[in-house]
């Protein structure tokens, strides 16, 4: 009899911890990579997880800052050559493969326009035509000589590069990466304007992520912080807009994203870009590329590589458009159209 009880109690207890227990949860806030960071993960090693996903986004905080004199980017960027880490390597592979796919929108070499304009030291002011023109040229993306083999990198004619548009893309895959290697299944993380969901909800159901009003002052936009939510399991979603980083002078509003084509702020009628995707590194890539793009060449661009991503585009006039690939998990009060 008391052999029956010691096994009941014991069956009791592995079934406590392995099964009918809450899962564990870990979480943790904190600023880099010039933004506020949550983590959140469950599961038994949550806690060990979470510590090493915190110590890598500092790792490639130190890597990729243009803003830290000391980092890998900007070692490159005074000495206009050098050899870099593979994690740099595979950012600037994928940025360049993105850039010439989307006819430049992308372009990492855009360093010297952000400078230009003072986005780099928050010294803002709007240049002249004919310093903007001399600036063009160190932008060409064929300044850039990378030679993937070696990690090695030339930038030719004074060119610098700047990899924010890409960066948190790729640091939110690999804190992903090091979640599933801890045997996590369920986690969500917010790099800023990047978020990507491991797996579902402790409890089965899919994670909610909100899609940010881009000007709560617009009544066409309703006047709540979000304008609508997307369900999903196993993704990323990334934003881009004029509302992240911007400096109004005589009354116009002029903001981070630039046009490498113009040297200006991206144009194109949108105020909103959101990347649905499996991969990280690509949502972020092209949040930016179709923000410059516009909403009817971002749409293009979509029909012709739609397994790969989803997107929410909202325009300055207040209307939104969402892809087809997202319809079941988009939600929303307000009026919206869908791209096919
Ligand atoms: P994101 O918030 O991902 O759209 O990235 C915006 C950041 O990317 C800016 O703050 C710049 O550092 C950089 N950037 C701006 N315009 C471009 C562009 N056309 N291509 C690549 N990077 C850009
Ligand atoms: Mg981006």
């Amino acid at each position: 009899m008391k052999k029956f009880l010691s096994i009941l109690i014991t069956l009791f207890i592995l079934a406590f911890f392995f099964g009918c227990s809450p899962k564990k949860e870990s979480t943790n806030q904190f600023i880099a990579m010039d933004t506020y960071m949550e983590l959140k993960a469950y599961g038994h090693h949550s806690k060990k997880a979470i510590d090493l996903a915190t110590d890598e986004i500092n790792r490639l905080d130190l890597l990729l800052s243009t803003g830290n004199s000391e980092s890998e980017i900007s070692r490159l960027n005074s000495l206009g050559y050098g050899y870099v880490s593979d994690d740099t390597s595979y950012i600037i592979e994928e940025a360049l493969l993105l850039g010439s796919d989307t006819n430049g929108a992308l372009n990492i070499a855009i360093y010297p326009l952000m400078e230009l304009w003072g986005f780099t030291t928050h010294n803002y002011s709007v240049p002249s035509k004919s310093s903007i023109n001399n600036i063009l040229p160190l932008t060409r993306l064929d300044n850039i000589i990378f030679a993937k083999e070696t990690n090695t990198i030339i930038l030719k004619n004074g060119a610098t590069l700047d990899l924010g548009a890409i960066a948190k893309g790729y640091t939110s895959d690999r804190v992903i990466d090091i979640f599933r290697k801890e045997g996590i299944n369920s986690a969500i993380i917010s790099l800023g304007q990047n978020v990507q969901a491991l797996g579902r909800k402790p409890n089965g159901k899919l994670w909610t992520v909100g899609i940010k009003n881009p000007d709560t002052n617009d009544k066409r936009l309703g006047n709540k912080d979000i304008i609508g939510t997307l369900s999903v399991e196993d993704k990323a979603v990334i934003s881009s807009g004029d509302y992240e980083r911007f400096f109004i002078e005589d009354g116009k509003k002029y903001h981070h994203i630039l046009n490498p084509s113009t040297g200006y702020p991206a144009n194109m009628g949108l105020t909103s870009v959101t990347v649905v995707s499996k991969i990280g590194i690509l949502a972020d890539g092209l949040s930016t590329a179709l923000f410059v793009m516009g909403k009817d060449d971002a749409l293009e661009y979509w029909r012709n590589h739609k397994k790969d991503f989803d997107a929410i585009f909202i325009e300055k006039d207040g209307k939104i458009t969402i892809t087809e690939g997202i319809v079941d998990c988009f939600s929303s009060e307000l009026e919206y159209e869908v791209g096919h």
